[in-house]
């Protein structure tokens, strides 16, 4: 054990970690571009870009020039009853290349708590037209944060276990496929007839926690239609698939029905800082103007719009745009499919999936998804100087768009290695 991993252990507790029987955590020194060195000087490709976050590559010099200008300007304001430059251009720039039907836009810290306004505003929207519903439908097995109202959408148990009589009514359907499609139809039909329904919040297209189980935009849309149909908001939960990783900026683009209202953050401040956003229609806002204060939406965390995670976010924004980056998720997309193409046959995969730069592969071997096999397979990576974390079976793949072929070669070949020794 190095020094840091002894100091380490006396007063820090990690997220998602059972520390009876998880090993050490490692200590992550320095991370450049695509690259994590450790305390020892070994590095490692971030497969993952930690948690889909530094998509742009780790300390980004363009974020970092931006950063470092506005932390000498304007660090922290009060966002109620004060405004400052970049929450107004953030603002513009996100209702920019949000689907169109977008106009308001909401800041918090975290993906969770994205989520957890969106719920508050379907929830409050009909309470101010006074209408009473109380129900929100969600996948089984999505994911979509730790928070109470987040949690209680979420299906991942594990997460839920101590929790869940204290949960808000959140009824489930099944990700559609192309077998059950009729039979989700007519579940989500029957849930709407029977409960006061608020809102469906949904992963779009990726179930990002939930092992990057994907499914159709078609399927998606006939679900999003009959919802709109009967009233009821839809709650694009975008915290994952935002900025590009599907091969649009938003996942959403590929539906004809756009959400009323979307959780976006990880990819929004580029691994910088935290920081989350939910926008919503000019509907859902209205809804919330009166003269009394009672319609208000009282929800505020001190750190909303903080400037320095604002000016964060802009300068990513311009980086998604730009020829560079939109040539590196086409490179990754490109470069995934042709490795998919070398392995989907092979003995020990099971199936294979892809959006964008997220890839998938289910492995042929039966796992415990938080067993002793997961550590040895995440420790295979790590040996060979890649970072991926395996969710059970399945091997995702989701580099920052600047990885370079060399980059994403050790990446495949790592897989490669692991497959052969299977
Ligand atoms: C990570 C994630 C969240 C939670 O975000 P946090 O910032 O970890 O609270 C919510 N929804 C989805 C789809 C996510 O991937």
């Amino acid at each position: 054990m190095s020094t840091l991993q002894e100091r380490d252990k006396k007063h820090l507790w990690h997220p998602l970690t059972q520390h009876q029987i998880h090993p050490e955590a490692l200590p992550i020194v320095k991370a450049k571009g695509a690259v994590l060195y450790d305390d020892e000087g070994k590095s490692y490709i971030d497969g993952i870009s930690s948690w889909y976050t530094a998509m742009y590559g780790h300390c980004n010099p363009y974020i970092l020039e931006k950063v470092k200008q506005q932390m000498e300007t304007l660090d922290q304001i009060v966002f109620a009853g004060f405004t400052h430059g970049p929450a107004i251009e953030l603002s513009e720039a996100l209702i920019d290349i949000l689907p169109d039907n977008q106009q308001k836009i909401f800041f918090s810290d975290n993906g969770s708590t994205a989520n957890e306004v969106a719920i508050k505003m379907a929830l409050q929207y009909f309470f101010n037209r006074g209408e009473k519903r109380n129900t929100i439908i969600a996948f089984e097995d999505g994911f979509h944060g730790d928070t109470f109202g987040a949690m209680s959408a979420s299906g991942l148990s594990v997460y839920n276990g101590p929790f869940e009589e204290f949960f808000i009514d959140v009824k489930r359907v099944a990700v559609p496929t192309d077998k059950n499609i009729s039979e989700v139809l007519a579940s989500l039909k029957t849930i709407i007839t029977e409960n006061e329904v608020a809102a469906f919040i949904y992963e779009p297209l990726v179930q990002g926690a939930n092992a990057m189980t994907m499914f159709e935009a078609e399927h998606l849309d006939q679900l999003l239609r009959v919802c709109r149909e009967h009233g009821v908001l839809l709650i694009a939960d975008e915290v994952m698939t935002g900025f590009g990783k599907t091969g649009k900026h938003f996942a959403s683009e590929y539906m004809q029905v756009q959400p009323d209202l979307i959780s976006l953050s990880k990819a929004l401040t580029a691994g910088f800082v935290p920081m989350a956003v939910t926008s919503c229609t000019q509907a859902i806002y209205d809804a919330f103007l009166d003269n009394s204060i009672g319609k208000a939406f009282f929800h505020a965390h001190t750190y909303s719009a903080n400037p320095i995670a604002c000016s964060v976010a802009l300068a990513g924004i311009i980086l998604l745009q730009s020829d560079e980056i939109q040539q590196g998720i086409e490179h990754i997309t490109a470069r995934h499919r042709e490795f998919d193409q070398k392995i989907k046959e092979h003995p020990r995969v099971r199936s294979t999936r892809q959006m964008g730069v997220i890839y998938a592969l289910d492995l042929e071997i039966e796992m415990d998804r938080y067993g002793k096999q997961r550590y040895e397979i995440f420790n295979h990576f790590m040996d060979q100087g890649v970072a991926l974390r395996p969710l059970g079976n399945t091997i995702y793949v989701l580099p920052p768009y600047v990885t370079t072929d060399e980059q994403l070669n050790k990446v495949y070949g790592s897989i490669l290695k692991l497959l052969d020794k299977l």
